[in-house]
């Protein structure tokens, strides 16, 4: 019987670089993941293509979809819809190929509790490990300011416990080098007869 394609899915918090580490992971010439290409209902930014980049759709057309049990998952980020369509994920992974997924942290959590044999990678910010020693040993400010960073950085902390891997943003070609491992090794671990 043919092995099921793996679930990858890359998430992390907002602004950290996950669109540029996707591209540079597609952009290599031996790339064997297959990107899933979301839905949204965002309009598209110049030089984006219908079905390249994302299936651009209305918000009628995405609650429908919503509607029809069509999305793995779904989140609403900055006043859009962005979701993930299920077939496509299931019916790469039946033909026996690895499915990419490049989703903000509320879907990947949503994928987490449909798919627990995923492979959830967390893209994290190069300071996120220096703020986390921080809020350790700093525990006692109170400036309005280092609670706000404190407290965005406890929910990025507590996210990161749902995933297998963590992997730090510092370059490009260092992170897509790491994933590309990451993959490898997942692979060779679920080889057993
Ligand atoms: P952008 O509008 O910049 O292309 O994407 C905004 C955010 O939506 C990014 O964090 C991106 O990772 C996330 N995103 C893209 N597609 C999906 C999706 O299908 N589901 C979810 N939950 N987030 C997505």
């Amino acid at each position: 019987m043919k092995e099921k394609g793996l679930l990858i899915v890359l998430s992390g918090p907002s602004g950290v670089g996950k669109g540029t580490v996707r591209k540079a992971i597609f952009s290599q010439e031996n790339t064997k993941f297959e990107y899933s290409i979301s839905m949204t209902t965002r309009l598209p930014r110049e030089g984006e293509v219908d079905g390249v980049d994302y299936f651009f759709k209305s918000r009628e057309e995405f609650e429908s979809l919503i509607e029809q049990g069509k999305l793995l998952e779904y989140a609403e980020y900055v006043g859009n819809y962005y979701g993930t369509p299920v077939d496509y994920v299931r019916e790469t992974m039946d033909d026996g190929n690895d499915v990419f997924l490049e989703i903000e942290v509320q879907g990947a959590k949503q994928v987490r509790d449909k798919f627990p044999d995923g492979l959830f990678i967390f893209l994290a910010p190069p300071s996120l490990s220096e703020l986390q020693n921080r809020i350790v040993t700093r525990g006692t400010e109170s400036e309005e300011l280092i609670r706000n960073r404190m407290d965005t950085a406890r929910s990025e902390i507590e996210m990161m416990n749902l995933y297998d891997y963590v992997v730090e943003n510092n370059e490009v070609a260092t992170a897509v080098e790491k994933i590309n491992s990451i993959v490898q090794a997942e692979h060779c671990r679920r080889e057993r007869v």
